[in-house]
Formats: structure tokens, sequence, C-alpha cells
């Protein structure tokens, strides 16, 4: 929370009522992948005289800082997942076509990847956004049974 507010400060953002309760929620479900609707709910519990408006605002603004990244997983909903404090690149995630469920992972694992893009194509790269889809490991196992 302390480094979110220090980022919105030193774009001279303040971290108002509404977008601590925002950063809050998202705080509080760091592992979830909410898409607006979803952060809006759990912040009216907190802050019922929020709206839906607000809360949209408050992602845009916080994605645009780099709070938030917002990503899609190819089911037309954008989602808001919280940038890991420190991360340098975007982490990578495995989406479950059979359960749906999203697992994170961390580790870069691109470096050669970026080496080559960089060095083929003279293209500077800052970041990526990488989405595997396939059945995970609790689905495979059930489809063994
Ligand atoms: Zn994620
Ligand atoms: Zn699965």
């Amino acid at each position: 929370m302390e480094a979110i507010k220090k980022q919105l400060h030193s774009q001279s953002y303040k971290l108002t009522p509404q977008r601590e309760a925002t950063v809050r929620v998202l705080l509080e479900h760091e592992e979830d992948h909410l898409s607006a609707e979803d952060v809006y709910l759990l912040v009216k519990d907190k802050a019922p005289e929020i709206g839906l408006a607000t809360v949209y605002r408050t992602l845009e603004l916080l994605s645009e800082l780099k709070v938030v990244d917002k990503i899609n997983f190819g089911d037309g909903v954008s989602r808001y997942d919280l940038r890991k404090e420190g991360a340098e690149h975007f982490h990578h995630h495995l989406v479950c076509v059979e359960c749906g469920s999203v697992t994170e992972i961390e580790e870069d694992l691109l470096g050669d990847v970026e080496k080559i893009i960089e060095s083929r194509w003279n293209f500077h790269v800052k970041d990526h956004r990488l989405t595997f889809h396939g059945i995970c490991d609790k689905c495979q196992n059930e489809n063994n049974k």
C-alpha cells in the first residue's frame, strides 16, 4: 500500500479514499484476476457510496501508472492484475481451457528471446505479456481417471 501511495504521489496523484478502497481490494485479491465489475462489487462492500464509473476511472489510472496490468484471457473481459512490487516484467499466465484456473509464473524465462528480438529486429523490448492456454495438472489427472 505504501509503495503504491508513493507511486501515485510521485505522479502528483492523491490517494483519495475511493482510490484507496480500490487498491485495497486489489491487494486483498492479489492472486485473482478481477474484472472491473468484480472490483466494483468488492469495493462497494467497503465503500457503498462508490460508483462503477469511479472504479473504472481508478483502474484506468492505476494501469496508466503501471500499478496494475490490464489483461485479457481471450474471453473478452478486461481483468486487472496487480504488478508485483519491483517486477521488471509482467508475470506470465497459464490459463486452463477446461477449468479456467489461472496460474502465475514469476520467473521471466524470456531473457534469451528478448536478446534475439533486440539483435534481429533492432527492437528495444520494454515488456511483454505471455499467456499459455492449455490443460492444468488437476484437469489432466481428472481426465486420466
Ligand atoms: Zn496474474
Ligand atoms: Zn484445469
